[in-house]
């Protein structure tokens, strides 16, 4: 190794977010600097693979990941930032992590258990409550409950499936053309949907199985899941040295380098950042790796003029809707059915993410 790099080696990189982005950029820096990775989870989890793992709880034993089993040189930290100084994070289980670089990558936020175990278990709790219901209403008309009702419908096509929106269309991510495409797709697996109105979430409880929507509808359903959006993970930033980096939506704004606005060692990336695009796995991959090579650059000593340029990913988008078929968004082009369900509805992903992070695609050892 040069004197250069036996530098960069030792230099303290912390990485706050065990989601897409972090995950990737701590494993590709981990020969390279002395890495630390918090995460309140001792796990990555691959998003889009969640909603597979309710209708299929073994689904999830590839898409949940110990952060041990690709970051073997780094060191990770199981708890939550709580604050950042100039120099350090702290940390919810009361850590003062020291850092040379910083990256944040804190994505969304969403209630999920520290154990990789208790993951696996509560998807075997959920498709329990599945099995047993006859009729399911889902809350919500994004990615995540399309998707829902697509595993729904096509491995239990005798349940009722109800999706409530409170939108005028679903997929309100991406073109109408997709959510067209997407409703038709869903009536003809018999799943009702209704748009422009919301479900009384006081008023929700299992046990009483009638829910009210703001139009005064009544639905009927054994079970529900809610599926509405999550808020970014930037709340926690608010009393920090970066409030003034956060825009109004509670987005870090970043520079063409994927620095923090004004920041020579902090770095943003993945959906928590203010970067005008879609917020998509694939683009926080991207995003991982421009920050890691400026840092690379950087801990070696180059020149700051030198760093990688991010230019903003197109606006693609694959939303699946079942084991086979899915609706796709290109830049000139919107299309459903086998194509886009053979991209991505088959192994979601799973076996190229695991892959891309050094691991086998196939086996797990459990
Ligand atoms: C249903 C669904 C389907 C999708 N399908 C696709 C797809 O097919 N292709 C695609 O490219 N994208 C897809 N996406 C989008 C993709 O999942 C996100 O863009 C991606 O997860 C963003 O990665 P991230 O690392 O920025 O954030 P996240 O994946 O949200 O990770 C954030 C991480 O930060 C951690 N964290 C939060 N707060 C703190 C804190 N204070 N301290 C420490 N850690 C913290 C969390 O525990 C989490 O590990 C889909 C999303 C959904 C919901």
């Amino acid at each position: 190794m040069k004197t250069q790099e036996l530098e960069a080696a030792s230099r303290k990189l912390v990485v706050i977010g065990g989601g897409v982005a972090g995950s990737t950029l701590a494993r590709s820096l981990q020969f390279h600097a002395d890495v630390t990775l918090i995460d309140p989870k001792e796990y990555f989890e691959i998003p889009w693979a969640k909603l597979r793992a309710m209708v299929e709880p073994s689904f999830g034993k590839r898409s949940v990941i110990n952060h041990g089993e690709y970051l073997t040189n780094g060191r990770v930290v199981t708890s939550s930032a709580v604050n950042i100084t100039e120099t350090e994070v702290s940390t919810a289980d009361g850590q003062l992590i020291p850092y040379d670089f910083l990256v944040i990558a804190t994505g969304h936020t969403y209630p999920v258990p520290e154990r990789r175990t208790e993951r696996l278990n509560q998807f075997k709790a959920e498709n329990q409550k599945i099995n047993s219901a006859g009729s399911i209403l889902i809350v919500g008309g994004g990615p995540t409950g399309v998707e829902l009702a697509g595993e729904i419908a096509v491995d239990f096509p005798d349940k009722k499936v109800t999706l409530v929106h409170n939108g005028s269309r679903l997929l309100e991510f991406i073109g109408p053309k997709a959510a067209n495409k997407t409703l038709h797709w869903l009536a003809s697996k018999k799943v009702e949907v209704i748009l422009e109105q919301r479900v009384n979430l006081d008023s929700v409880s299992e046990e009483s199985k009638t829910y009210h929507t703001s139009e005064g509808e009544i639905i009927n359903a054994d079970c529900y899941f809610l599926c509405t959006g999550t808020p970014p993970g930037s709340a926690w930033l608010k009393e920090t040295v970066l409030k003034k980096n956060l825009d109004s939506r509670g987005s870090l704004m970043v520079d063409e380098n994927l620095r923090v606005k004004g920041r020579k060692n902090i770095f943003a990336i993945g959906d928590i950042t203010d970067i005008p695009e879609i917020k998509q796995g694939f683009l926080a991959q991207k995003h991982a790796a421009v920050a890691a090579k400026n840092l690379k650059l950087l801990m070696t000593g180059g020149n700051e003029s030198k760093m990688a340029i991010y230019k903003r990913g197109s606006a693609i988008a694959i939303v699946s809707l079942g084991r086979k078929d899915a609706v796709a968004q290109f830049p000139f082009t919107t299309i459903s059915g086998r194509i886009p369900g053979w991209i991505k509805s088959g192994d979601l992903f799973v076996g190229s993410t695991r892959k891309g992070m050094g691991l086998d695609p196939h086996v797990v050892d459990d």
